[in-house]
């Protein structure tokens, strides 16, 4: 049977793979939406004739609307039209591929409609965790995971039964400046940070691997994903991004997933769960490779992925406060404003501040943290501004 699939998100790195998917199966894609390339949106809107195409800038509506003239699908825009594409009938998965907080809603609005989500988007899950998952329980659906790692741990999962897991191994690569000390980080350039080793995504997700926050907000993912404490998920930094993660069972075996790396892999596995289906993917040959290598993580530079573990631990609206300073100190840094290791400075002093808050009850209550993360971290960086820009002139 021919899937029907939405994909939110589509002209980002996960969303033009999702598609590749899509083509080469044959699914029908039923919605596209993106927030401000039309050009590609366009091309994708021709090849695909979804029903419905939203762009998420209100500002670019006409552009789309004169760009898809004369074809037969229906065209939004704003928030609200992306929430609709999210949970638009006759659709029987939804890719998420939107980055940052703003996939909450659309996340929401897909599992609210009973349909099963193929989650790219994580920062949903850091800052409303248990929202979402309570939402995917109520509504008798699922979240399928489209994370390279948390990938593995699913397809691991299934060699044994969900209480005779002990703990997960979390593999990092440890991004593009591993052995870094904090001296060496201090004049890392936005250039520099844009480049991975290994995996080619989006500039967010980039800058967030280079300061192993991405590894932090994996480390919550994992939690909200497989149900998890702290204690049980290790992170292990292995350079070569073949093991892709692994789960711990407690006869002592470990199940690990293994492949060169290719996003399509785990895209494809959300959309074809749980059947396996052949895909032109580099094989891996482990005799080419001859060695894997494996060590802990520097913590004490790499002070993100710290910071994450500790609002894990904390719990409530911890880790929400913790995307949402990362998400502002990352477009700060893109931006020219900070330097790079003040990335991680602002998530710690951030995490500190708001330390003390309630947990979350609503998704109110989640926005309203979000947006008080970014504004503490705005304030204290524009305080500072011309000050810095003296020392760097
Ligand atoms: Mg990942």
């Amino acid at each position: 049977m021919q899937k029907k699939i939405a994909v939110l998100g589509s002209t980002g790195s996960v969303g033009a793979q999702s598609l590749a998917v899509c083509r080469a199966r044959g699914y029908r894609v039923r919605a596209l939406t993106a927030y401000s390339d039309i050009k590609l949106l366009e091309r994708q809107a021709r090849e695909f004739l979804p029903r419905y195409v939203a762009i998420g800038d209100p500002s670019r509506y006409s552009e789309l609307k004169t760009a898809l003239a004369g074809l037969n699908i229906r065209i939004g825009a704003g928030s609200e039209a992306v929430c609709e594409a999210a949970a638009l009938q006759d659709c029987d998965i939804v890719v998420n591929s939107i980055v940052g907080i703003a996939g909450l809603r659309p996340t929401l609005a897909a599992l609210g409609a009973g349909r099963k989500l193929a989650l790219a988007n994580k920062e949903a899950l850091i800052a409303g965790g248990e929202l979402v998952m309570k939402t995917a329980r109520e509504n008798k659906t699922r979240v399928y995971t489209v994370d390279s790692e948390h990938s593995a741990i699913w397809q691991c999962l299934e060699a044994g039964r969900r209480k005779d897991v002990r703990g997960v191994i979390l593999t990092a690569s440890g991004g593009p400046f591993f052995g870094y000390s904090a001296e060496q980080l201090k004049d890392v350039t936005v250039e520099q940070a844009l480049r991975h080793p290994n995996w080619s995504m989006g500039g967010k997700i980039t800058v967030d691997c280079a300061t192993l926050m991405n590894k932090g907000l994996e480390f919550i993912e994992a939690m909200w994903l497989f149900d998890l404490e702290p204690s049980q998920i290790e992170v292990v930094v292995h350079r070569q991004s073949i093991v892709h993660s692994a789960v711990d069972f407690v006869d002592g075996a470990v199940i690990a997933q293994l492949g060169v790396p290719d996003m399509r892999t785990a895209i494809q596995y959300a959309l074809t769960y749980p059947r396996r289906l052949s895909l032109d993917t580099k094989r891996l040959s482990l005799t080419d490779y001859g060695s894997l290598t494996f060590e802990k993580p520097d913590l004490d530079t790499f002070i993100c992925l710290r910071t994450c573990m500790q609002a894990a631990r904390q719990g409530g609206l911890s880790p929400c406060i913790a995307n949402g300073a990362n998400e502002m100190a990352v477009s700060l840094f893109r931006g020219g404003w900070i330097g790079f290791l003040q990335i991680g400075e602002l998530v710690q002093d951030t995490v500190e501040h708001f330390a003390g808050l309630a947990p979350a009850a609503s998704l109110t209550d989640i926005e309203d943290a979000d947006r008080a993360a970014r504004e503490y971290v705005r304030s204290k960086v524009y305080a500072k501004a011309d000050k810095t820009r003296e020392i760097r002139a």
